[in-house]
């Protein structure tokens, strides 16, 4: 190992080192609510006081930049070593995506394996990290580069959130999150159920918007734990497309106390 790859391996762990907790955020299939649900509970454990950062590691849908509300973002804060720091979302709060490094947001990326890689160590390298009591990965659909790369270089990972929809068929999609995990090693702190029910704003009826219980039926095979099961709300998504997170303006709303309830429990389970 050359001398400068030595240095680089030094700033990976002294970076690591600041941080007390890692989770991910994981899905086998894309749309389900990943980006949404990292984002709400990193600005959930942040305003509940813990010093949290969101890392974004899809290269190729990177959708963290919008949902915070900042696209075009400079890495202004620099370490003494003249290293940037993750943006500065709020007080506690840091966010690191590949979306902040593209010209164009709808510029599509076009990079194998190393590549890739290599970019991902330069985030835990030529980044300064700052102390942090958590640090909330959300990744990309499926079980990929990114993800495999990822384990390698930061090791140890405190756990994982599954995110299902209940549909039956998503059954297929979080056994292969489960087994990956179980792989790896990787402790799995629970299942979140999204867009469980639609609530009329009139009658209040709850609609199963999509039929089916696929959580529970993974709760039973695997004996995973339902951390909340989240509503289908025309206000989740208005929230992502301007860039202010639920939790934030929306935190009384039904949607906004059970996530506020997954991070009470996430706190209990990873012991922060
Ligand atoms: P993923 O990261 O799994 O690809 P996203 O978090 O990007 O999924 O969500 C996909 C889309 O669905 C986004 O437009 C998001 O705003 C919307 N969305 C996610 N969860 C909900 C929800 N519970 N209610 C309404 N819209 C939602």
């Amino acid at each position: 190992m050359s001398d400068k790859e030595e240095y680089k391996d030094f700033l990976i762990k002294e970076n690591l080192s600041r941080i007390k907790n890692k989770i991910i955020v994981l899905s086998c299939k894309g749309g389900v609510g990943k980006s949404t649900i990292a984002t709400n509970i990193s600005y959930g454990f942040a305003i509940k006081g813990f010093k949290t950062a969101i890392f974004d590691i899809d290269m190729h849908g990177p959708s963290i930049p919008k949902m915070i509300g900042n696209e075009c973002v400079n890495l202004e804060e620099k370490n003494e070593d003249g290293r940037s720091k993750p943006y500065k979302v709020l007080e506690n709060l840091y966010a690191l995506s590949m979306g902040f490094f593209l010209k164009n947001t709808d510029d599509p990326l076009i990079w194998r394996g190393p590549i890739k890689v290599g970019l991902l160590k330069k985030f835990f390298s030529d980044i300064y990290w700052p102390e942090l009591d958590l640090l909330v990965i959300d990744s990309p659909p499926g079980t990929g580069d990114e993800i495999i790369s990822l384990f390698n270089i930061i090791g140890n990972i405190d756990g994982a959130i599954i995110v299902s929809t209940p549909q039956d068929i998503s059954m297929i999609d979080v056994s292969k999150s489960v087994k990956f995990c179980k792989m790896f090693n990787i402790k799995i702190l629970g299942i979140i159920e999204n867009m469980s029910y639609f609530e009329c704003p009139n009658c209040k009826n709850r609609i199963k918007v999509f039929d089916g219980n696929a959580s529970e039926k993974l709760k039973e095979l695997y004996g995973l734990e339902i951390l909340g099961e989240l509503p289908l709300d025309p206000d989740i998504s208005k929230c992502s497309d301007i860039g202010r997170p639920y939790i934030y303006d929306f935190g009384k709303k039904e949607g906004g106390i059970i996530f506020s309830n997954i991070v009470n429990k996430l706190i209990e389970k990873i012991y922060i």
